[in-house]
């Protein structure tokens, strides 16, 4: 999809939060689409054309819906927030962020040390794919011996729509926000790929399987469907600014 600008409208509320708007103009798409980015902002996703007037009518006509939408998107995420030189748990591992502004645009990981260099937050989702192959390599591998089912290749993913995934060649694609995940959730997703090597589908002997590995799985499914359903990663504050601002709109009430 071809990004062609990112303007920011702000609707402010006296001394109520503010709420950022980034629109998205894009080709393929018929219909304005709202989606949290971060906690006071959305991505509001437009069709190419759309005349900047007719947005901003839109906006300004659909106030309430837009922050009720984004308070509701926001009860029903679960949020990473990523700080400069602040542990975060990833898996069964603790680790240390530290962010330095660089044109680099790259992340590396050292004993617990990760290392991103960036100059804008924008490039963080892909950063954090690169971070989670990094990661997710070993804990697969490992889960892989642990019930002796093997797999060919592992591949990660940033669909959104599910946590994994796997292919008739004995692939497995993994959602790479897996690694913000407590262990036993992510566990089971990784047993539930594997045991689909065995069994390509949900049949009974399938559930079976994966209940011999993982005998609270249902809970454990129960959890990541009501808790990690979407999970939104918050950079650090820092580095939000740095985004392109030079298209901000502030609609007051
Ligand atoms: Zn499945």
């Amino acid at each position: 999809m071809f990004i062609f600008y990112i303007p920011y409208f702000i609707i402010s509320y006296m001394s109520n939060p503010v709420y950022k708007i980034a629109v998205v103009r894009a080709v393929r798409i018929r219909n304005i689409t709202l989606r949290l980015l971060q906690k006071d902002l959305v991505e509001l996703k437009v069709p190419k054309r759309t005349p900047h007037k007719h947005i901003q009518d839109w906006i300004e006509k659909n106030r309430q819906e837009i922050i009720q939408s984004i308070n509701t998107l926001t009860s029903k995420s679960y949020f990473v927030h990523l700080e400069n030189n602040q542990p975060i748990q990833m898996l069964d591992n603790q680790y240390t962020c530290l962010f330095k502004y660089s044109q680099r645009n790259k992340v590396n990981i050292r004993h617990n040390l990760i290392m991103f260099e960036i100059n804008d937050t924008s490039n963080l989702s892909k950063l954090i794919k690169k971070l989670a192959k990094k990661v997710l390599i070993n804990f697969v591998e490992n889960i892989s011996k642990e019930i002796d089912i093997s797999f060919n290749k592992l591949y990660i993913k940033d669909n959104v729509s599910n946590w994994g995934s796997c292919s008739s060649k004995k692939n497995i694609n993994l959602n790479y926000k897996i690694i913000f995940l407590p262990k036993d959730p992510a566990k089971y997703i990784v047993v539930h790929e594997l045991c689909h090597i065995v069994h390509m589908n949900h049949s009974p002997n399938f559930w079976n399987l994966v209940e011999k590995f993982m005998p609270n799985y249902k809970l454990i499914r129960k959890t990541l469907r009501n808790k990690y359903r979407n999970i939104i990663i918050q950079p650090p504050q820092e580095f939000i600014n740095v985004d392109k601002t030079e298209n901000i709109y502030k609609i007051y009430s």
